[in-house]
């Protein structure tokens, strides 16, 4: 008999279907609860972290009140405290926390350690990243004195934004701090967390070191290496793993936007052509920002798609743990700070691998000052002579310091053993095939002192600039020194370091940062002793009649307008 009512046809089954339903209730009850709990903005601190309250710490709830303070921070939204108007004793604390941190930890406290950012993924990254049938991944995050607030916002981040199934553990690697809080507050703020472990190193072994110490505590098939100032944004994490799951040698990393060290501000950074490419910058070993290449940017079919990225900043890497361990890790002899992520990412790229930016990947990180340290600097210039003296064959003379004498960096027999092993390219392969537009002082395709073939004695002369700044390009006495050695390269910059030469707005040559957006400073040399003109307008770089000084002007049939200087090699790309 059909029941009139519910259409069940018997008694049993209704029961059965009504049983199933208080399940499912109870179940959506629970989910809902953990969702909620999970989702709380908190500004909770256990009780051991209140006890342990520090000398700088603000007085929150005074503050708030006298500045009228409401949800500061939440969203990704920033504070700005009118230090002005703060309490004497607050105002003190502020400055003396921004002097004991390299970021205000004072602001920090009034944000919540648990706040959600925006979904800023491009169009097209929803529907692309849906299986999540992906490998397990272990977060490892390590720490020296990091502040406690900033270091639990970012593990707060890591658990809201990522699939649970895909977070096997987050290992913290506190790298023998000396900071109370993070200690025993710490241990117990995450006993809530059954996925958080921490690894205590007992002396201070330097970043490399600790991240490594925090790898092989790990278990997962994708190792992320993540500095303990980051915050997540939505769906961060499945872009990393799925590229690395298609290809376990790519090593991934998000595309980066900012935290801002006093404000705590959540700043969005470009996306798609706006997007920052690092690139390594000579003769330092360190990364600066680029843009796509035009090449770059019409061979790939959706915005969405992977970028080729010669460098890495290296506060978020994702990374296959046996591609990692085939690469020979990190390098144990980078001590302190520095080297880490120019190693990695030249190594992948030589030895057969390579290194993506992933647009759908969203991570803030705070780019925070660094106070200076005689310590970080010496090991700064091991590092990068160590990272130089394996990889960079001719080019390693660049971390030689200046007076031609090269830093101690210690044995790196068993890392040319390694590179030997894996048949690694030599590093001329990273500048046809990786990036073409590398620029390296000395090696552009016209080098050296552009010397004018009227005057004979003169030259082109940034002027002893100093960084920054835009100035007239000078004409000098030739002395084919410093201001005077300068690199015509594959963007067609007449370059010197990390300054350009620039038509500025009028009829003046100038010196400014380089931009690589072509524009004012993209030239052409036509020969060995010919015309220098700006591409953009086709004026031409001459000598003013009383040749004291340079000028853009029309092109001329006219020695003053002709240039001398010596040529290096060909283009890398045609
Ligand atoms: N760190 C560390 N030991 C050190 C120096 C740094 O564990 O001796 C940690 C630091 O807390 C941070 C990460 O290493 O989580 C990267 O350091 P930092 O952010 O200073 O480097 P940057 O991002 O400025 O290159
Ligand atoms: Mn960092």
């Amino acid at each position: 008999m059909v029941s009139p009512w519910l259409g069940f046809r018997t008694r049993r089954s209704l029961r059965r279907a009504i049983s199933m339903c208080c399940l499912i209730g109870v179940i959506v009850a629970l989910m809902y609860r953990i969702r909620t709990n999970h989702n709380k903005l908190s500004r909770e601190l256990t009780d051991a972290l209140l006890r342990l309250h520090h000398p700088y710490d603000p007085n929150v709830k005074l503050v708030s009140a006298l500045m009228n303070l409401t949800d500061p921070g939440v969203g990704g939204t920033g504070l700005l405290l009118d230090v002005t108007k703060l309490p004497k004793e607050e105002a003190e604390k502020f400055k003396r926390s921004l002097e004991q941190w390299e970021y205000s930890t004072y602001t920090s406290s009034f944000v919540p350690l648990q706040r959600s950012l925006p979904d800023i993924r491009l169009k097209g990254c929803h529907s692309l990243y849906t299986d999540l049938n992906l490998p397990e991944t272990s977060v490892v995050i390590i720490f020296h004195n990091e502040h406690w607030s900033v270091l639990l916002r970012t593990i707060h981040s890591v658990m809201d934004n990522s699939p649970r199934h895909l977070i096997k553990e987050i290992i913290l690697v506190d790298d023998a701090s000396t900071d109370k809080t993070l200690k025993e507050p710490l241990e117990e703020y995450v006993t809530r967390f059954r996925k958080v472990k921490i690894v205590r190193v007992e002396s201070n072994v330097g970043l490399t070191r600790a991240r490594m110490i925090g790898f092989e505590q790990s278990t997962a098939p994708v190792a992320v290496f993540m500095d303990a100032h980051c915050e997540c944004f939505p769906g961060w994490l499945e872009p990393l793993v799925t590229r690395i799951a298609q290809n376990q040698s790519i090593i991934t990393t998000p595309n980066l936007h900012s935290v801002h060290p006093k404000s705590f501000q959540i700043n969005e950074w470009g996306h798609g052509k706006e997007m920052g490419i690092p690139v390594l910058v000579f003769p330092y070993l360190f990364f600066t920002w680029s843009s796509m290449s035009e090449e770059m940017w019409k061979k790939r079919k959706r915005e969405t798609d992977p970028v080729r990225s010669p460098a890495m900043v290296g506060c978020v890497i994702a990374v296959s743990r046996s591609w990692f361990r085939k690469l020979g890790m990190f390098d144990p002899g980078l001590e302190i700070w520095g080297g880490q992520a120019t190693e990695l990412a030249i190594k992948t790229w030589l030895c057969g691998g390579g290194l993506e930016i992933i647009p759908c990947s969203n991570v803030a990180h705070l780019y925070h000052p660094h106070r200076p340290s005689e310590k970080r600097r010496i090991a700064y210039n091991r590092n990068i002579a160590r990272v130089s003296n394996v990889w960079l064959d001719k080019y390693k003379q660049f971390s030689d310091n200046y007076d031609g004498s090269i830093a101690e960096f210690g044995d790196i027999s068993d890392r040319i053993a390694l590179r030997d092993s894996l048949k690694c390219h030599p590093f001329e392969f990273y500048l046809t095939h990786v990036n073409p537009y590398q620029f390296i002082p000395g090696n552009g395709i016209y080098t050296g002192p552009i010397r004018n073939v009227e005057l004979g004695t003169h030259c082109m002369d940034s002027g002893g600039r100093r960084k920054g700044d835009s100035v007239n390009v000078l004409l000098y006495f030739c002395h084919g020194q410093g201001n005077q050695l300068w690199d015509f390269t594959e963007r067609r910059e007449i370059r010197i370091g990390g300054q350009c030469l620039d038509s500025g707005y009028g009829d003046n040559v100038m010196i400014q940062n380089c931009h690589s957006q072509r524009g004012n400073q993209e030239w052409e040399v036509v020969s060995l002793n010919g015309h220098v003109f700006l591409r953009s307008n086709g004026y031409c770089v001459g000598v003013t009649k009383n040749k004291s000084a340079l000028v853009l002007e029309k092109c001329r049939n006219s020695v003053l307008q002709l240039w001398t200087w010596k040529h290096n090699r060909n283009p890398r790309i045609s």
